[in-house]
């Protein structure tokens, strides 16, 4: 074997691994520059505090949302970016993050303010970070003018309460409009009818006629006055929700509806067993004989009304649903017909006010649940509602309502 020594030396080049396209040097420059870009790109202002509170470095956006320039915030104590009352509390503030430095937020659930040069105040919100130099620790801020986003939470809130505010007026004006229309109602009618007797043989028969008429345009009046009181009652009146057998309710329902039920010769029927619910019975108990009486009413001519009540679980919820063999509804409606007042059909063929689905939509809504229904003309409709499931929080809301 050949001495090493003798061997053609191989060219060191080829033991060499492929140079990098950058040195470690201009990659760390790189890896700045990079930085840097995004640093400045950033919707933030970022700022870098040493333990003296002194601003040791900031971005463009700095200087956008506080205006001041970069030679004037440089070397500055940052406590200059806050109102003079925060000043102490942030000072304190900082000693306490410098013995301790971690990442979090703060502002969200306390109102921050940044102050601009010109004395402006402004909601802020600040990430907070750090990073071990040589000489220490440095504080990142990452500051965010809020301004945008307060302003609209504010005006939601205010909107929210004007609305709510309105709301409870509108209520009120309605029980008190139809609570006091009530007693003039009453004088109008008993004096036609007291005219109407006392008059009999000396009025000719069309005088006689007018004042049918006007009687029964005082009644069908009266009928109005009560939907309305009865619907303001259901948002006004606190809502006494307790765990009832909906067996009870649906009996109930039915029984006030015994007249009708027997008019129209109907069959009202319905699951059984039914199960327990979170309900104010005495307004549950409206809402059933509203969609029940309505199955029996909207009927085709000399057709026997069947309505069907059921109650299921869905998801959490349970869902009733009324049933009926009646006209139907075309779906174009649908948006109308849960307003007070509104009506598809003609008054002397299907007589009622229009308050009847909603009343039976306000009661449902304080009860935390939803009424829809769906229906094709001609082969009758299905109305349901959902209540929240008893004991959970939902149904404890409405009850607390
Ligand atoms: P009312 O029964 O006094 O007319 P509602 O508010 O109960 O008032 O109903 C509003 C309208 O919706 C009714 O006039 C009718 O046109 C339609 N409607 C309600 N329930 C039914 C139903 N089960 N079948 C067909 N149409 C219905």
């Amino acid at each position: 074997m050949a001495p090493a020594e003798k061997s053609t030396p191989q060219p060191e080049r080829q033991k060499e691994t492929p140079k990098p396209l950058l040195n470690q040097d201009t990659a760390l420059v790189a890896s700045e520059i990079h930085l840097r870009s995004y640093i400045e790109a950033a919707l933030r202002a970022i700022l870098a505090v040493s333990q003296d509170g002194r601003i040791v470095f900031m971005n463009g956006h700095t200087e956008e949302i506080f205006g001041y320039t970069r030679e004037e915030l440089f070397g500055q104590d940052s406590a200059i970016l806050l109102p003079q009352r925060f000043r102490a509390a942030y000072a304190a503030a900082l000693r306490t993050y410098f013995a301790a430095p971690s990442v979090r937020v703060l502002g969200k659930d306390i109102d921050l303010a940044g102050r601009r040069k010109n004395g402006e105040e402004f909601p802020i919100e600040i990430g907070l970070s750090y990073v071990q130099a040589q000489d220490g620790v440095i504080a990142l801020g990452f500051v965010s003018d809020i301004t945008d986003g307060k302003r609209v939470r504010d005006d939601l809130a205010h909107a929210n309460a004007e609305l709510r505010r309105s709301n409870a007026d509108l209520e009120q004006f309605a029980y008190m409009a139809s609570h006091d229309l009530q007693e003039p109602l009453r004088i109008v009618t008993s004096y036609l009818k007291l005219l109407d007797r006392r008059y009999q043989g000396q009025l000719d028969a069309e005088a006689h006629e007018f004042i049918d008429f006007a009687v029964d345009g005082a009644t069908r009046m009266k009928g109005l006055i009560q939907d309305l009181l009865t619907f303001s009652r259901a948002g006004t009146r606190s809502a006494d929700i307790h765990n009832v057998p909906a067996e009870i309710l649906v009996q109930r329902a039915v029984e006030n509806l015994k007249a009708a039920i027997e008019e129209r010769s109907a069959e009202v029927t319905w699951d059984q067993p039914l199960p327990q619910v979170a309900a104010d019975a005495g307004l549950l108990v409206q809402v059933l004989q509203n969609l029940v009486a309505n199955g029996i009413k909207f009927q085709k001519d000399g057709a026997a009304p069947r309505v069907h009540i059921s109650v299921g679980a869905q998801g959490s919820e349970w869902v009733f649903s009324v049933r009926d063999n009646g006209i139907g509804i075309d779906p174009r409606h649908a948006g109308r017909i849960f307003r007070i007042f509104e009506r598809l059909n003609a008054s002397d063929q299907y007589p009622g006010t229009g308050m009847g689905l909603a009343i039976a939509q306000k009661i449902v809504e304080r009860h935390g649940g939803r009424i829809w229904f769906e229906s094709k003309p001609g082969e009758g409709s299905t109305f349901s509602f959902s209540l929240p499931p008893t004991g959970s929080a939902r149904a404890a809301t409405a009850r607390e309502r």
